[in-house]
């Protein structure tokens, strides 16, 4: 069990977060980390001055399906890309920042944060089913936030790692990063700080996620994730 703290993802930052640059926005990190998210359940605001967006955010394309084809349908094993080089082809910089070197898109400007059409959100690296619309809330941190994966607190679909990168800064400390347990893909970190019934939050990059509306008069999951355990279960961890 990883212990999860009620911090704050939400840093204002103009480029996405690696640990190469983490150093130089130490100053930035430390006087906007005890920015505090609103109580679970309350509108999302948008900033008064809502930074510019980057490549992959909402004003740009979510990407190519005929370059990245996990944009249309959950690939096969054989057909998940294991080095960088193939990784850089498929997905956009902002994409590839964030799912394979653990960076963090800038708050509120990911195509995800305000949807509220009913879906599935699947992993934008290999197209496995991650979460679902019944789950997501306005969390106000301005990042897509669900509750519970598609499989439940204790399903497979998601893996946790204990994450140190920014234990030092005030306001942090020990986070729980959340990655696509089927290719390793970073996709955000959970916290404790959410609503029932799951009292989690998962706080997700909208760069490491692509949206599949439900069909008309139809179930949000046309596509069936790897585990079979309901959304929603008391985390046991
Ligand atoms: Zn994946």
């Amino acid at each position: 069990m990883i212990p999860r703290r009620p911090l704050e993802m939400c840093l204002w930052r103009t480029r996405p977060l690696t640990r190469r640059s983490l150093f130089a926005l130490l100053p930035a990190a430390a006087a906007t980390a005890v920015t505090a998210a609103p109580p679970a359940g309350q509108p999302q605001r948008t900033p008064p001055s809502a930074p510019a967006a980057l490549p992959g955010a909402s004003t740009m394309p979510n990407g190519d399906p005929t370059v990245n084809p996990a944009l249309t349908r959950r690939l096969d094993d054989d057909e998940i890309p294991t080095s960088d080089a193939e990784w850089r082809k498929r997905l956009t910089p902002l994409q590839f920042e964030v799912t394979r070197k653990k960076g963090t898109e800038r708050a509120f400007t990911g195509a995800y944060t305000d949807t509220e059409t009913p879906g599935t959100y699947r992993c934008i690296c290999c197209g496995e089913p991650l979460f679902k619309s019944g789950e997501k809330f306005h969390s106000g941190c301005g990042w897509p936030s669900f509750n519970a994966p598609i499989d439940g607190v204790k399903g497979k679909t998601i893996a946790e790692h204990e994450d140190r990168s920014l234990m030092r800064l005030p306001g942090f400390g020990i986070r729980t990063e959340v990655t696509c347990r089927r290719c390793d893909a970073h996709l955000g970190h959970v916290f404790n700080d959410g609503p029932p019934p799951t009292g989690l939050r998962y706080c997700i990059n909208a760069a490491s996620i692509t949206f599949d509306p439900a069909p008309a008069g139809g179930t949000p999951a046309e596509i069936a994730p790897a585990g079979d355990k309901p959304a929603g279960e008391k985390p046991g961890r």
